[in-house]
Parts: C-alpha cells; structure tokens; sequence
C-alpha cells in the first residue's frame, strides 16, 4: 500500500517525539508500505516566526513572511529525516520547490494547483521514505507560499491525492475527531466516522483539528483520511463519503471560530448597488466575508452587518473607508467588534429533520447568552455570540444535544419529523 502520514507540531514537538515518529515510518514501511510523511513545523514555530517579522511591519499578503514563516517546516522535515537514518531506515527530505508544489500566488493563504509527484516516486524506488515539508509551496514565479495557519493537513491531503495514496492519516495530539474540542467539552465524544461534507463544516467553523482545503481535496480525489493520535496506535476517525445512516444523527457536532470580527455600517441608503459598492473592495483584496445581515429598511436607510477574519479587520476597516467614502464618512457609522465568536452546530441529518433551530436558541437562552447574528445553511447553524461566552456556550449546546451519548441513546427533537428543517 502507498500510505501518506502527515504529523502536526505537537508531534514533532522534540527530538524525543521526532525520533517517535521515525519509529513510526520505519515500522510502516518494514510492514511492506511505500511512505511518504509530510511534517508541520515544530509546536509553536510558526507563531514564533510569524511574531518575528510582525514586528517588521510587513505588508499585507507579504512575500517575505512565507520565506521567513517556511522555515519552520524545513527544519522538521531535516531532523525527521536524519531520524529515520539514525534508526536504520533510509529517508530523504523535500521542500515545497523541490517536489515541486505549485500554487498561486496568494501569499500566506496559497492554493495548491498541482503537483509533480515523479521525484517521490523515485524515492520511493530506491526504498526511501520520503519526508515532505508541510504548509509551503512555490509560485510559477518560483517565490514561497505557504498555505495559511493548519496548512500541513493540506499539504498531506494534496500529495495523497497526486499519489494515488490508499490512505492520508493525520497524526495529531488528539486520537480523532470528537463531538466538540475536547480541550473545551471534556465529555466530548470521538466519532468513528465523519462524512466529508460535516467535516468540512466543522472545520470551516473552527475545529481546526483538519483545515478546511484539506477537507475538500479529500473529497474532490476521493481520498480516505484517518485522523489519529501520533501517541496511540488506536483507530481514530475516518473521513468517509456520506452513507444513508448518517442522516439518521440530526447533529454531529458543535465547533466555535473566535477567529472573526463583525463590522457594521449603519444607516447606508436603501438603494440598488450598495451592497456591490461595499463588498467589491474586499473581495478585490481577498478578505473573505462570511456571514452578512441586512436588515429592514427604515426611511430609506438600511444597517448592514457582516463578518470578516479578525486579521483582516483593520484592512477592511481601512478599505471601507477609502473606496466607499460615502457610505462610511462624515455622518455614516462604521463600527466593529473583535470581541464575538461564531458557535455552530452541524449535521447532515438537519437537512430532514427539524426543531434544531429551537433547541439552540433554548440552550443559549438557559445560559443568558444574547444572540447577535444567525446564519443557516442545509446542514448547520451558526450565532454571533460575546467572545468570553464561547466556552460555555459549546458545552451548553453539547448537552442540549446530548452529544456525550452515544448516537441510539439521545432524545428525538421535540418536533421531530423527517421533513422540512427548523
Ligand atoms: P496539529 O498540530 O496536529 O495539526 P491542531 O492543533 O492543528 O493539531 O489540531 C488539533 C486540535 O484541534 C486538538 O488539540 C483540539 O483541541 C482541536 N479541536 C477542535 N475541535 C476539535 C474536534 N471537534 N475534534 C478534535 N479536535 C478538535
Ligand atoms: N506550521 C503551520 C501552522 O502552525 C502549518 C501546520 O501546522 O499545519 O499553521
Ligand atoms: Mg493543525
């Protein structure tokens, strides 16, 4: 079997745990298997190296932070690499450029768009393990990218794919995909299996334990992903398409993104094109908006309400102001919020089942949580709650959904019918 293992920072967090891994390789390639390992930077190397060259005032999207902030990768991958020698085995390191691992030119949030997969076949030929560096790429103009914070995942994933791999297993500290973080919900279950379209919800909505573009190459290329400890050799999770079953369970799991801010602008005019002539400029610079609101107008004039990430805040602020002068100048209101978290509940088995909506709302009013914004799609809820309410909140909605049982155990939705959603 062709096998891709990718491990996250805690994992190589040392030499001690590096030479763990190593043994891990060794032995998976003793068993028989073709392996290639794709290694993220060691635990908390990359926000060092991102804190450095803060303090330099890059611009935004710029190209020396992925020199600086790729490092990180290319140490681990070295030292995996002299491990796997030191135990006997046979290994070689690659960098992003040598495989090589095109992308665009999106710095630090790059794309991968392809890559040449000959040299670690011919790695693989000569009996070597071959050691990947996570989370960089190169662009047609031969600058370092990397692929945005939980990029290794992705970079795993993408070469798994390119491959033709059997299976991408992705070792981190925790031995699979839980009901909630379980850092957070401590009676959090751990699913067996997840299908591809809830993981990619989850992690599009915080549960950072996958990033979301590794979700999606898993399911574009059809490729199994076992999440798993690097500390156990229990099974762990498998990301699996959809089965009939699964519409069976109505949520699957709770994830929170502290990781957005709200801006509000207040009473712009109720006119054709305005929402154009606010969202044009930050799509041109590539921040992404999430949720949006726009309420009823009232004389004419409407509040429109939407999320961006938190670090790209200030640029749209900034933005705003200079692109859309009469809408958020003299007189208008621009305001923004840091302090919100985004609390979501997920499952494919909302898209036939209803009285979701009413439980959450429930469960956040038992805690006196006040929701500030609301967005659904086919299989999830999202609010807009205070940031210092998000811990609370994911444990209370985890037991209002009664997710610490076991999936034939919990009660039906009031309500419950399989039509329709709510
Ligand atoms: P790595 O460094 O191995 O990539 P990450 O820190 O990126 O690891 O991701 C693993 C972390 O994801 C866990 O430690 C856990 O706190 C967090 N997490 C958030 N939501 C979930 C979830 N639903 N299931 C498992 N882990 C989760
Ligand atoms: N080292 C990078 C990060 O911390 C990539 C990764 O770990 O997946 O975001
Ligand atoms: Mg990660």
């Amino acid at each position: 079997m062709l096998i891709v293992q990718k491990y996250g920072g805690t994992s190589v967090g040392s030499l001690e745990r590096i030479r763990a891994v190593a043994a891990r390789c060794v032995k998976a390639q003793r068993e028989g298997h073709e392996v290639a390992v794709v290694v993220s930077a060691m635990a908390g190397e990359t926000n060092r190296l991102i804190e450095l060259t803060s303090q330099l005032r890059p611009g935004p999207g710029d190209r020396e932070v992925d020199v600086v902030v790729a490092t990180g990768e290319q140490v681990s991958a070295g030292l995996l690499a002299l491990a796997i020698r030191e135990l006997g085995g046979q290994a070689r390191s690659f960098l992003g450029h040598q495989i090589k691992i095109l992308t665009d030119s999106a710095h630090a949030r790059a794309r991968i768009q392809a890559i040449e997969a000959e040299r670690l076949r011919a790695c693989f030929a000569e009996g070597c393990v071959a050691v990947i560096a996570g989370f960089q790429g190169i662009d047609e103009r031969g600058n370092i990218t990397t692929l945005g914070r939980g990029g290794s995942d992705t970079t795993g994933v993408a070469i798994a794919a390119a491959l033709g791999a059997d299976a991408c297993e992705i070792y981190t500290d925790v031995d699979g995909v839980y009901t909630a973080d379980p850092g957070v919900v401590p009676g959090a279950r751990k699913m067996e299996r997840i299908s591809y379209e809830e993981m990619l919800e989850l992690a599009s909505l915080g549960a950072k334990v996958l990033q979301i573009r590794a979700v999606e190459f898993g399911m574009k290329y059809g490729v199994p992903i076992h999440v798993r400890s690097s500390f156990s050799e229990a099974t762990g999770t498998w990301v699996v398409p959809e089965e009939a079953s699964m519409e069976d369970i109505v949520v699957t799991g709770v994830a929170a993104d502290r990781n957005e801010s709200k801006i509000t602008l207040r009473a712009v005019p109720d006119v054709t094109g305005v929402a154009r002539r606010i969202f044009s400029p930050l799509s041109a610079e590539g921040i992404i908006v999430d949720m949006i609101i726009q309420n009823i107008s009232h004389s004419g004039h409407t509040d429109v309400t939407f999320t961006v990430p938190k670090g790209d805040r200030e640029r749209a602020i900034e933005l705003l102001a200079e692109r859309c002068p009469e809408l958020t100048g003299e007189g208008a209101n621009l305001a923004w919020d840091d302090d919100i978290s985004k609390i979501s509940v997920v499952g494919v088995g909302m898209r036939s089942h209803a009285g979701v909506a009413r439980r959450m709302f429930e469960a956040l009013a038992e805690e006196g949580i006040n929701i500030q914004m609301i967005s659904t799609s086919e299989i999830k809820i999202s609010c807009v709650i205070r940031e210092k309410y998000s811990e609370l909140a994911t444990r209370a909605l985890h037991d209002a959904f009664e997710l610490e049982r076991p999936e034939g155990e919990r009660r039906a939705l009031e309500g419950e019918r399989p039509a329709g959603r709510g």
